[in-house]
């Protein structure tokens, strides 16, 4: 007998769209009673109660009776199961896999890491041992967990269809199917996406977008990295990886970065163009960590340069919040606080807010910053895995 999906339980299958947006909710807003995830979805109270059923029967949900009812009858409260699902999220750099595994809420069970085979000739890492290198690395998270379900995988550059890296920036990619070789290798699904689009999607379901259904991301770290989700839903292709807002004019009497204009943002928040340009008025190497570290020790070129970093910062900050039209932008990046801790950061995003004589400020920004290190990656990986499994 054929079985169709709909009559299989909830945990052995995709989920259906009104499944899916039962267990978003549970997941995103926490728990709730039918009535209320009804009213908030705009479903009948019976559907509802069909959704609920099919959910807990699917070991997705539980439902238990509220702990302490006031008065009247008690009400029960339905509550997505955190191990009804885990996914692998792996965040990959030029030279190595990040691993973690998380459960359905996005928590990390278990992290693990392995190194990439080194670029061949033509400066291209080997595709088929990195797929072995990821299909090992989920083997060696998987006894952390009952079971894996999928794996998402996050990578700098340009993706396509969430499968094809366009554009590998620290791999050396063009055009590499990396989710077909890998599902065929594992059997599980999988995802791959941009990192900064798995990280709007994990802000998505466990950040900003419990407040924010619309909100942008900025990552600065190698490069100035984007992301977008509109109305609920994270852009996962974009027109230019951020490449415009990177080069937007801040000063033209500033300095050039790499593509030769004068004063973009690039030029004053790039690591690279940073350091290249502390080390010519050196006279000698300066990195990144020798810039702060002579902030912190009150050097007056180290301050004036970050503090301009984090001036371009706050412009790009109010011009994507303004193209938006979010009053809500996530800072993340293995730089970022760098450009936090300086005031010319809020200084340039007060000043852009700042009415005329006659007007009044409309709006104020809300900044969120999240901490990025490599397994903060992974973690997206994994995010944007978990809502691929389900559907998402
Ligand atoms: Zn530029």
């Amino acid at each position: 007998m054929v079985t169709g999906a709909s009559e299989r339980p909830a945990g052995e299958r995709g989920l259906t769209a009104g499944e899916l947006a039962v267990t978003r909710q549970l997941l995103i807003h926490g728990p709730a009673t039918r009535g209320d995830l009804g009213d908030r979805l705009n479903i009948s109270y019976a559907s509802m109660s069909r959704l609920a059923r099919a959910l807990i029967l699917g070991g997705m949900a539980s439902e238990d009776l509220e702990p302490a009812a006031a008065i009247g009858r008690p009400r029960q409260i339905l509550t997505a199961v955190p191990s009804a699902r885990h996914v692998v999220g792996v965040k990959l750099t030029g030279d190595t896999a990040y691993g973690v595994v998380c459960d359905m809420f996005g928590e990390v069970r278990a992290t693990a890491r392995a190194a990439l085979p080194r670029p061949g000739e033509g400066g291209a890492v080997p595709v088929a041992p990195t797929v072995k290198v990821i299909a090992q690395l989920t083997n060696r998270l998987a006894p952390k967990v009952p079971s894996v379900d999928g794996i998402g995988v996050a990578v700098g550059g340009v993706v396509a269809d969430r499968s094809i890296v366009r554009e590998g920036t620290f791999l050396g990619w063009r055009d590499v199917d990396l989710a077909g070789p890998l599902r065929d290798r594992t059997g599980l699904p999988v995802i791959v996406t941009n990192d900064v689009t798995a990280l709007a999607r994990e802000q998505l379901w466990f950040g900003a977008g419990r407040t924010h259904s619309t909100f942008g991301i900025i990552t600065v770290g190698a490069g100035l990295g984007v992301g977008v989700v509109r109305e609920g839903i994270a852009l996962e292709e974009l027109i230019d990886n951020g490449h415009l807002l990177a080069h937007a004019p801040v000063d033209s009497s500033g300095p050039r970065c790499s593509l030769g204009h004068q004063g973009c943002v690039a030029a004053y928040l790039n690591r690279e163009d940073l350091e290249r340009h502390a080390s010519a008025a050196a006279n000698c190497p300066v990195t990144f960590d020798d810039l702060v570290r002579a902030r912190a020790a009150g050097d007056q070129d180290a301050t004036r340069r970050l503090d301009g970093a984090a001036r371009a910062l706050g412009h790009v900050v109010a011009s994507f919040a303004g193209a938006l039209q979010t009053t809500c932008i996530v800072l993340g990046g293995e730089d970022v606080a760098a450009f936090t801790d300086s005031p010319a950061l809020q200084e340039a995003i007060d000043d852009r807010l700042r009415p005329g004589p006659l007007e009044t400020q409309r709006c104020t920004l809300d900044l969120l910053t999240t901490p990025l290190t490599f397994t903060d990656w992974a973690r997206g990986g994994a995010v944007a895995g978990i809502q691929h499994v389900l559907g998402a």
